[in-house]
C-alpha cells in the first residue's frame, strides 16, 4: 500500500516538538505555538481563566437567548446532541435554566454502542423533543470503508453527518440558532480566529470539518450523487436565507467536561461506562460508537496524538492533573490498539486484520514513527523529553 505524505497532506512541521505546559505536540493540525513553546489551546486557557469576564459572557448568552426565543410553541433553537455529557449539558441548560424550546437531534453512530443508547434514551426522557437522523446503512457502510482506505479515517461519513444534518434540520423547520458545546478547534488547539467569538463562520465549514475533502469527493469512488445528499449540507443560499446562526455554549460558559459530566449524571441520567475507553483513562468521553476507538487509534498513527494526549492535555489545562500525571498517562494508554469490537469492525469493513495493518502502516510517517528490532515506535515520545 501506498506510503502518505503527511506533512505535505496536514502541513505537518517536520520537527515534534512539545508544548511546555500540557501534553499536546506540534503534530495536531492547525496548532500554533508561541515563542515560549506554549501550544494555542494553553494560552487560550489562560485567557479563559483569568481574562474573560464570564458575567459578562452570561448576559450575552441572556440576550442572544432573548432574541432568538419564540413563546408560542415553536422550537427556538437547535442543539446537537447525542446523548453525551456536553450536549445534554447545553440541552438542559438552554431547556430549564434559560427557558428556550431546544429541538434536540442526533446524528445515528455508525455502529451503536450499547452504552451509547441507553444514554440517548435516559436524555430524552429527561424531557426532550428529539429527531434521530439515520442514514441509510449500506451507503455508510460502503463510505466508511472508503474513509478508512483513503482518508485513513472510517469515521469521515459520521463527520459528516454530525456536522450537516443541525443545519438540514435547522433550514427545513426554519429555526435559526445552532448552539453546539464546545468549539473543539479552540478548546484543543487549532484555528483561533473564532476563539473570541460565539459563532462559527458557516463558510469555514469544508475546510475544518472535512479535512478539505466535503462529500461530493466520494462520487470519484463509485457512490452516487443521490446516495450521499444526507451526509451533505443544505445549500448554503438556504442556510443564508435561514439567517443560520453557529454558536458553541463554550463562548458564553466556562468550559469545563468534567463538570458537564457530573451535571448530566445528576440531570440527564447520563452514566459512565464501567470501565475505562481504550486508549485514554477516561470512562466518559465519546462512548457512542463502537467505531471511534479506530479514528482515535489512527489519529495517533498519523499525528502521535491519540485519546488519551488530548484528555490529559485538556485536564492539565483544566488543572486536575498536573503534566508529569499527564504524561504518564500518555506513555500508559496513548497507543493502546483497540480490540473490544476489533472483531466487528473488520466485519463491518470487510477487511482482513493483516488488511487493517497495512492500511495503518501506510498512515505512518517517518518524521513520527520509526522500526526498532521490527516493533513501530515514536521516533520522539513525550516520556523521552530531555533525556
Ligand atoms: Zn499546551
Amino acid at each position: 500500500m501506498k506510503k502518505r505524505n503527511l506533512i505535505e497532506m496536514y502541513n505537518l512541521p517536520r520537527e515534534v516538538k512539545f508544548c511546555k505546559l500540557c501534553t499536546v505536540s506540534n503534530q495536531r493540525p492547525r496548532i500554533t505555538f508561541d515563542s515560549n513553546g506554549i501550544c494555542s489551546a494553553c494560552t487560550f486557557s489562560e485567557i479563559k481563566k483569568n481574562r474573560i469576564n464570564w458575567q459578562t459572557r452570561e448576559i450575552e448568552l441572556e440576550q442572544l437567548c432573548e432574541k432568538f426565543r419564540k413563546d408560542n410553541g415553536e422550537y427556538d433553537v437547535i442543539v446537537p446532541c447525542s446523548g453525551g455529557k456536553d450536549g445534554s449539558y447545553v440541552a438542559h441548560q438552554l431547556k430549564y435554566r434559560y427557558g428556550m424550546n431546544p429541538l434536540t437531534v442526533t446524528w445515528a453512530p455508525l455502529k451503536a454502542s450499547e452504552i451509547g443508547r441507553r444514554n440517548l434514551d435516559s436524555f430524552i426522557k429527561s424531557g426532550f423533543n428529539h429527531i434521530l437522523g439515520t442514514p441509510d446503512p449500506i451507503v455508510t457502510r460502503k463510505l466508511t470503508q472508503l474513509s478508512l482506505k483513503h482518508l485513513g479515517d472510517p469515521f469521515q461519513p459520521f463527520i459528516y453527518g454530525q456536522a450537516n444534518f443541525p443545519l438540514q434540520v435547522a433550514v427545513n423547520f426554519g429555526i435559526s440558532l445552532i448552539m453546539y458545546g464546545e468549539n473543539g478547534e479552540v478548546e484543543y488547539g487549532g484555528d483561533m480566529k473564532n476563539a473570541m467569538k460565539p459563532t462559527r463562520d458557516i463558510s469555514d465549514h469544508d475546510l475544518h470539518y472535512f479535512s478539505g475533502l466535503p462529500p461530493e469527493f466520494w462520487t470519484n469512488h463509485g457512490v452516487e450523487m443521490n446516495e450521499l445528499f444526507p451526509f451533505r449540507s443544505p445549500a448554503f443560499e438556504r442556510i443564508v436565507r435561514n439567517n443560520t446562526e453557529i454558536h458553541f455554549m463554550s463562548y458564553y460558559k466556562f468550559w469545563d467536561p468534567q463538570e458537564n459530566y457530573y451535571y448530566c449524571h445528576e440531570n440527564t441520567g447520563f452514566s459512565a461506562n464501567p470501565e475505562r475507553t481504550e486508549g485514554t483513562y477516561s470512562k466518559y468521553a465519546s462512548l457512542d460508537d463502537e467505531i471511534d476507538g479506530f479514528h482515535y487509534y489512527l489519529g495517533f498513527i498519523k499525528f502521535g496524538i491519540g485519546r488519551a494526549t488530548s484528555d490529559s492535555a485538556h485536564e492539565i489545562r483544566d488543572m486536575k492533573i498536573t503534566r508529569e500525571e499527564g504524561i504518564a498517562l500518555v506513555k500508559k494508554f496513548d497507543g493502546e490498539k483497540p480490540v473490544k469490537y476489533l472483531a466487528e469492525f473488520l466485519e463491518y469493513c470487510e477487511i482482513s486484520e493483516s488488511e487493517l495493518e497495512e492500511i495503518v502502516d501506510s498512515w505512518r510517517s517517518d518524521h513520527i514513527w520509526e522500526k526498532s528490532d521490527g516493533e513501530w515506535c515514536l521516533r520522539k515520545p513525550i516520556w523521552h523529553e530531555n533525556v
